[in-house]
């Protein structure tokens, strides 16, 4: 499904990405861990298409097309999710409003008739309560006065509402007390199948006690330095990241 080679990336002239290498197949979980600032959230927005990096060299094929040749919208339309980091408000658009446009976005590329307001209203509440989101949120502005919690809990919402081939969450774990991290994880895990797969990024094991990845990569100064079983993030977790820093630096 994704396949990423040798993928160079910059910022303001200074290189984040340095080398990486990552391949996903439909119905994997593939985990990646790493310090703060080893490129993580770097490497999901250049997947999702946003635009203020530079690709310098490698390539990025999903399902057969060229990535990084595909516009933002196209990638969404195409069935690639990004759960934000640091999800935004966005005052005066509805959650519903923002989710039906979008589904309808979807359903039009593929072809497909646009979405009722009876069909919608029930895949409404029957997504809403994968991750136990009070219905009251969903016809609220996107975010807006939403705890941390309830911001990140609408992200899997939103995915859930939006059925991606390809979901990449990133840290949607930091912030969310154990409970909202149960139910964060169990939304996603809901929503597994052979069809799609999951790159899930986080700084800290506990959320993969939830949810199991098939791997677990460890990204460290712009590349993939270590991969494995489930069992290397618990080692992660033990350890922490200065072995692997000793490991590595240059
Ligand atoms: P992570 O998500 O693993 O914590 P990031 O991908 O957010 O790491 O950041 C990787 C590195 O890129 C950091 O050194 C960070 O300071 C730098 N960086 C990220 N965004 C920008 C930006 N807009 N301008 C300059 N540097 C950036
Ligand atoms: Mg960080
Ligand atoms: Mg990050």
């Amino acid at each position: 499904m994704l396949k990423i080679n040798n993928l160079h990336a910059s910022i303001d002239g200074k290189e984040i990405l340095k080398g990486l290498n990552l391949e996903v197949k439909a119905g994997e979980v593939h985990a990646i861990m790493g310090p703060n600032g080893a490129g993580k959230s770097t490497l999901a927005n250049i997947l999702a298409g946003r635009e203020e990096y530079e690709i310098t060299e490698g390539s990025v094929d999903f399902d057969g097309t060229d990535l990084l040749e595909m516009a933002t919208e196209d990638r969404a339309r195409e069935g690639l999710f990004l759960a934000f980091q640091y999800p935004v408000e966005i005052p005066g658009v509805s959650n519903v409003n923002f989710l039906r446009t979008a589904l309808n976005e979807i359903k039009e590329y593929r072809g497909e008739p646009q979405i009722s307001a009876k069909d919608f209203m029930a895949l409404v509440k029957e997504k809403s309560a994968i991750v136990e989101l009070d219905a009251k949120l969903a016809s609220r502005s996107v975010n807006e006065g939403f705890s941390g919690g309830e911001k990140k809990r609408n992200e899997i919402f939103q995915m859930a509402m939006l059925d991606p081939k390809l979901a990449i969450l990133d840290e949607t774990d930091s912030g969310l007390d154990i409970d909202a991290l149960r139910i964060v994880a169990n939304g996603v895990n809901k929503l597994k199948s052979d069809k799609n797969a999951t790159i899930v990024i986080t700084h800290y094991q506990r959320l993969l006690d939830y949810i199991v990845p098939d791997f677990v990569h460890v990204l460290y100064n712009g590349q993939i330095v270590k991969s494995g079983p489930k069992e290397l993030a618990l080692e992660l977790e033990e350890k922490g990241y200065d072995w692997i820093k000793a490991e590595f630096a240059q």
